[in-house]
């Protein structure tokens, strides 16, 4: 299953756990094109979507089960929407010759296998695990024993603390997108390192392995 460890096979390399929204594929930018091509606008007035979501000449927020509902929209039509980052693919191809990689999607997991298809388009084949647990446990349950280093990239803030939380070992890279919303994001715990290119988070990657 796209929805849970069991078909995760491990090599005796180390491990380096990814998000994928907005750390290897555009969310907030595409998303919000989405909402335009529906006649909505996104307006970047704090850190989250519900709120923030505006129909119509008079600018009435759209109410929550609506935003829940056009956000399965966007990831139902995700292979017409989302593009990877600059140096995403090339950092993830070269990162993945001496690193196990896994993707740690968090959507529900009815949309894996577009996401599995589009990833694989892309040339991404890495595992990927679909859920929306909490990533501290997932990563914790993956990394067990191995004495190994490992890695987590994401670009929220509360997911890098789950990690961190459960996975004291673990290098925490938080890399967000270059987004207005993001000035509204909250800052990462001292124990995470920031970064706002792949090149950068590959630097950090490669030199954690290098102990
Ligand atoms: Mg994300």
């Amino acid at each position: 299953m796209l929805t849970d460890l069991d078909h995760i096979r491990l090599t005796d390399r180390p491990l380096i756990v990814c998000d994928v929204d907005d750390v290897v594929l555009q969310f907030a930018a595409p998303f919000e094109a989405f909402l335009q091509s529906r006649g909505h606008r996104l307006l970047p007035r704090s850190f989250k979507l519900t709120g923030n979501i505006v129909t119509g000449a008079d600018e009435s927020v759209i109410e929550a089960p609506a935003v829940k509902a056009l956000i399965d929209d966007f990831f139902v039509e995700q292979e017409r929407w989302q593009t990877p980052f600059a140096d995403a693919v090339d950092s993830l191809h070269a990162l993945g010759q001496d690193a196990d990689l896994v993707f740690l999607t968090a959507m529900p997991p009815r949309h894996a296998e577009v996401r599995r298809r589009l990833l694989d388009q892309l040339t991404l084949i890495f595992p990927m695990i679909a859920t929306e647990e909490a990533k501290g446990p997932m990563v914790a349950a993956l990394q067990g024993e191995r004495p190994l280093p490992v890695v987590f990239v994401d670009d929220m803030v509360h997911n890098l603390h789950s990690v961190g939380q459960h996975v004291p070992d673990c290098l925490l890279i938080y890399l967000p997108p270059p987004l207005e919303i993001f000035r509204f994001a909250p800052e990462p715990p001292q124990t995470v390192r920031r970064v706002s290119t792949w090149p950068e988070a590959s630097e950090l990657i490669r030199s954690h392995f290098a102990g």
